[in-house]
């Protein structure tokens, strides 16, 4: 029975010594700890949770640092939270570095983690800005976001109101990056003043709303008033919508440069809505005599001086030299206005004008007939630099539309003898001066 005591010591020795010794080398590993920190861009305070788990001597507590931060608690063994600000002074909008780690119960300390945290509380900035235009035709507008933190904005949305306030366009725009400059186009269905209005919203919610300055989009329209003897379609631009209004022609002498000047005013008008005045209609019908331009020749494809060949009291069939010097071989038409061209023109001008410019070359005066027509002479010599004057063979011109616009309609008339077929700022503004 001696040893049954010593058994029983050494066993009670080896329990002592194994037991405590066994438990220690259970921990040695660390906590691991999770978070639910958000991914994205954030416009307002929102709570990140931590939790930890530990194998074995269990979690102590769970820290956590804001960028350089001191680490502090944020939990324990049930877990944790820790709330982020997003004040709307914006002195926390960035990005972040958040770090958390957990101890345990022995002091095994976990290798930090490190999530980024996402702070916007700034909305971008949009610009706009729209161009004039006419309607029936896409008027442009270009804008850019600038946005300091998110490196796109989404949702982008235009919409465009009248004069009321309608909405009459919307359109989404989709995606674009800060700083990108970007352009959309709306084609407007009638003239008026319109408002744009571009609304953003960057990564985290933030919206923006922007406004243009409203501007204004004049009416625009082509139609075809007649055809040639060729059957070529006469076709006249319709700048502006209600005013005074103004009859450009050209072309009526198919070899000259009237159709060539008044296509580079078609040109610019198009080019810069703008530079329309206001509350004034120009027609432009480029070319009367599209046979003839075709063929650079004076008259049409029968041989009629255009020019001679409208219904006034004093037309004339047969031209005699001093009525047509340098062209012969030409007639004023087998009756007045016995031409489809001039028929077209004729019809044209039972719509109504206040005042008609007629464009031929290369006299280099300004020839003004009816009432009223010496003073817009006279403005438009000061612009253009052409004298007023008459043409030497003036008085035995017949069928002419010099003659034919007063005295039909009592307006006047402005025949411009061009010295150049460029079209030059001088008379480009004397032209749509004619009409004030
Ligand atoms: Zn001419």
């Amino acid at each position: 029975m001696r040893w049954t005591p010593l058994v029983a010591a050494v066993l009670a020795a080896l329990a002592c010594a194994l037991v405590p010794a066994a438990a220690a080398a259970a921990d040695v590993t660390s906590p691991v700890t999770t978070c639910d920190a958000p991914v994205g861009w954030q416009r307002a305070s929102f709570v990140v949770h931590f939790s930890a788990t530990d194998a074995g001597s269990g979690v102590a507590a769970i820290w956590a640092a804001m960028d350089d931060g001191q680490p502090v608690q944020v939990g324990g063994p049930a877990g944790g939270s820790l709330e982020i600000p997003a004040p709307a002074d914006h002195s926390f909008d960035g990005v972040h570095t958040l770090r958390y780690y957990s101890t345990d119960v022995v002091g095994n300390t976990e290798t930090a983690h490190a999530a980024q945290l996402r702070v916007d509380t700034t909305a971008p900035a949009v610009s706009v800005q729209a161009a004039a235009g006419y309607a029936g035709r896409a008027v442009t507008l270009s804008f850019r976001v600038r946005d300091r933190l998110s490196p796109t904005a989404r949702e982008l949305s235009l919409v465009v109101t009248d004069a009321a306030g309608e909405t009459v366009a919307t359109a989404a725009l989709g995606s674009v990056s800060t700083g990108e400059r970007r352009h959309a186009r709306w084609t407007p269905s009638a003239p008026g003043v319109y408002h744009y209005a571009i609304t953003a919203r960057d990564l985290a919610g933030n919206e923006a709303v922007s406004t243009a300055a409203p501007v204004t989009v004049k009416g625009l329209i082509t139609f075809t008033i007649g055809r040639s003897v060729r059957g070529r379609p006469i076709t006249v631009t319709r700048f502006g919508g209600s005013g005074r209004r103004l009859l450009v022609v050209g072309g009526v002498h198919g070899n000259e440069s009237g159709a060539p000047v008044a296509r580079q005013l078609v040109s610019y008008l198009l080019a810069h809505p703008r530079a329309l005045p206001a509350r004034i209609r120009i027609d432009v019908l480029a070319c009367a005599n599209p046979d003839g331009y075709a063929r650079r020749t004076r008259g049409n494809a029968r041989n009629v001086d255009l020019n001679r060949n409208l219904p006034t009291r004093n037309w004339r069939r047969r031209l005699d030299a001093l009525n047509e010097p340098g062209a012969p071989g030409l007639t004023g038409g087998s009756s007045p206005g016995s031409e489809p061209e001039t028929r077209a023109l004729l019809a044209l001008l039972r719509g109504r004008f206040d005042v008609v410019v007629s464009l031929h070359s290369r006299g280099g005066i300004l020839d003004c007939s009816g009432p009223g027509a010496r003073a817009i002479g006279r403005r438009m010599s000061a612009l253009s630099g052409l004298p007023v004057g008459k043409l030497w063979y003036d008085p035995y011109i017949t069928g002419s539309l010099g003659r034919f616009v007063p005295e039909r309609y009592g307006i006047p008339i402005i025949t411009v003898e061009l010295s150049s077929s460029r079209l030059g700022a001088g008379m480009r503004a004397a032209l749509l001066a004619a009409a004030r």
